[in-house]
């Protein structure tokens, strides 16, 4: 049986990692984890159930009531979220958890209730997980790392497009306003802040179609597999 990694895939919002994680994890038969959805799920319950996630008591005694599952979608053949057994993949999407989603994520109690699920979802590797600290803060030995970018105006107009897939309602102007600000806040936190990993390889995918990436990507991991398995074998 061949050697099972961890693949960590990190870089700024909307630049395609959660498709590359997705689809290496098909390719492969492993496991995928959206980390941001986890995240978006988070301010979801916070936002629904008026938490103020500023005053720490309250914010402490909210995490405790908050289940954070993926499920396989039979009919679209997509991973959802559900939050406390209810499926809210339609919801994390909105304008509205995008606005408030990193300020969340900037908080050290939720990253580190996340980081230790996310930890777990490890342990047997057979995993792709996409986000801002995997290859930094949760997985800081996966065996491959890999830090997407992609040019912003791109970003911001591949965004608009699957939004309104989604039917989700957001003008351009918004999602350019979103993508920056969450950027900027993602990247200047104190806690977990977004940055390249020193062995991550950077992957500029502005001008690959999904099948490039993809192909760039399984050569990556093909190459990792084959010297782990030279170094397991001598
Ligand atoms: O990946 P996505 O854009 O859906 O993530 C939403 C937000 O969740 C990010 O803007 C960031 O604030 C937060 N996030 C994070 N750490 C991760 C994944 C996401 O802080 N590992």
């Amino acid at each position: 049986m061949k050697q099972k990694i961890i693949i960590a895939i990190d870089g700024h919002a909307s630049c395609g990692k959660s498709t590359l994680a997705r689809q290496l994890a098909s390719k492969l038969g492993y496991i995928y984890v959206d980390s941001g959805a986890m995240y978006r799920a988070v301010t979801l319950y916070f936002l629904e159930n008026g938490i103020d996630y500023r005053n720490k008591g309250q914010m402490l005694s909210a995490l405790k009531n908050i289940n954070i599952s993926f499920q396989h979608n039979e009919k679209n053949e997509m991973p959802e979220t559900l939050l406390n057994g209810k499926i809210v993949e339609k919801e994390i999407r909105s304008m509205k958890i995008s606005a408030e989603v990193s300020p969340v994520s900037a908080i050290k109690e939720v990253r580190e209730f996340l980081v230790a699920q996310q930890q777990q979802m490890g342990i047997h590797k057979g995993l792709t997980m996409d986000g801002r600290d995997i290859g930094t803060v949760v997985f800081p030995h996966a065996e491959l790392k890999i830090f997407l970018t992609s040019n912003e105006t791109i970003r911001a107009e591949r965004r608009f497009i699957e939004l309104h897939k989604k039917g989700i309602d957001a003008t351009l102007e918004e999602v350019i306003h979103n993508l920056e600000s969450r950027d900027y806040e993602d990247s200047h936190r104190v806690a977990s802040p977004l940055f390249k990993a020193g062995d991550a390889i950077e992957l500029d995918n502005t001008y690959l179609s999904e099948e490039q990436q993809l192909e760039f990507a399984l050569n990556l991991v093909n190459e990792k597999i084959s010297e782990l398995e030279k170094i397991i074998s001598e």
